[in-house]
């Protein structure tokens, strides 16, 4: 047994230890653990500083998570977008390929519970459906394998998966969407980066939350995986009390830069039933973008972005940085809240199309199209 397996094996996992270890109540320890199971491996159980701490909270099971009734049980609708086992189809030229419902910790604030922690092992037959998908959908060129984490099969199960996708012409890309790195980095071994590495262009989606999960453990594997060739991206979630602080993410963004890991997504945490209490408003996430943009370097400002309800997909939000547009300027402030003026350029480019769907989650039937010219009025600007 390697390192990490044998740390699995080691985590806190049971009723009797949620009650010993963080003095949880028995009876609601048996709650928590029939709505979603704990798994807190050693190694990050060992990040807690003090109890109710960003660590703490993102692994430590709370009585909150069951009083929360408006969340939805698949925010995403990724179910509902499954063609075959296994797979979500989304997005055009992309899918999700669910290969484990293992993970190496628990996040209290996954937006899978409905599919993680179930310990059924999945076998390459079970697989085999998804397999026959992607060799039939040739518009897909990039497979992102997730889970539960991938790096919770074994090696050999591992490659075997990997190397059927690479037997697909049409495949270009394959990435990894990983939390190893962050909670359980023992399991970025010598042994599976030379395997990875026969099967490049492979990207690796790691997720660290807090500048504490960056620590010499978790830089080190970041920085075999880059080594090896694999670019690594960071997609981390804003969430009250782990990280809603811009002090925090600014120190969380550049630390992830100077391993070479991109900070690449900060989501807004999806609607998933049991995790209200971790979100936060939207303008607090504005409020942190705009505390960012500029004061740091644009390599470590990652795109903030809504997983929209329903399947959507991820919506881009920005601060309001254009004060006023018409014909003629685009008034702007900049990160300091000085304001510019823009000349528009005098052509027919300023015409732009607008599509309104409604305000339903996208789901009214017919959008209805609109020529329109850009022109917005606003007659008078302030910056508080
Ligand atoms: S590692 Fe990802 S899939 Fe697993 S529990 Fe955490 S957020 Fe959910």
């Amino acid at each position: 047994m390697e390192l990490w397996q044998q740390m699995i094996r080691d985590s806190i996992h049971t009723v009797d230890q949620l009650v010993e270890k963080f003095n949880i109540d028995r009876k609601v320890a048996e709650e928590l653990d029939e709505f979603f199971q704990a798994r807190i491996n050693p190694y990050y159980l060992s990040l807690i500083r003090y109890p109710g701490d960003p660590i703490w909270l993102q692994c430590v099971p709370d009585v909150k998570e069951l009083e929360d009734l408006d969340g939805y049980e698949d925010p995403l609708l990724e179910d509902a977008m499954s063609p075959v086992p296994n797979i979500t189809h989304r997005y055009p030229d992309r899918v999700l390929f669910l290969t484990t419902s293992q993970c190496g910790m628990y996040c209290r604030f996954c937006t899978r519970k409905r599919k993680v922690g179930n310990s059924d092992k999945i076998s390459m037959r079970q697989l085999e459906s998804a397999f026959k998908y992607l060799e039939e959908h040739t518009e897909v060129r990039d497979v992102i394998m997730s889970g539960g984490d991938p790096l919770m099969l074994t090696d050999t199960m591992l490659e075997k998966i990997i190397k059927r996708i690479r037997q697909i012409p049409h495949i270009e890309i394959i990435r990894i969407g990983t939390k190893m790195p962050c909670v359980l980095p023992h399991r970025i071994t010598p042994k599976l980066v030379e395997m990875l590495k026969k099967y490049h262009p492979i990207y690796i989606n790691t997720h660290f939350n807090h500048p504490w999960e960056i620590t010499p453990e978790s830089t080190k594997a970041c920085q075999m995986l880059v080594d090896a060739g694999f670019p690594v991206n960071n997609q981390a979630v804003l969430m009250k009390g782990v990280n809603d602080d811009p002090q925090v993410l600014k120190e969380l963004f550049l630390k992830l830069l100077k391993i070479r890991v991109r900070p690449y997504y900060l989501f807004m945490a999806d609607e998933t039933r049991g995790a209200n209490h971790f979100r936060t408003s939207l303008d607090k996430g504005l409020e942190i973008m705009f505390a960012l943009r500029g004061n740091i370097s644009g390599l470590a400002i990652p795109h903030f972005v809504i997983d929209a309800p329903g399947g959507g997909g991820k919506i881009p939000v920005l601060p309001d940085y254009i004060l006023h547009r018409d014909e003629e300027k685009i008034v702007m402030r900049n990160y300091q809240n000085k304001i510019y003026v823009y000349r528009e350029a005098k052509n027919e480019e300023n015409k732009i199309e607008v599509e309104i769907s409604g305000n339903d989650n996208g789901k009214l039937p017919k959008p209805k199209k609109l020529k329109k010219s850009a022109k917005a009025v606003v007659s008078e600007y302030e910056i508080t």
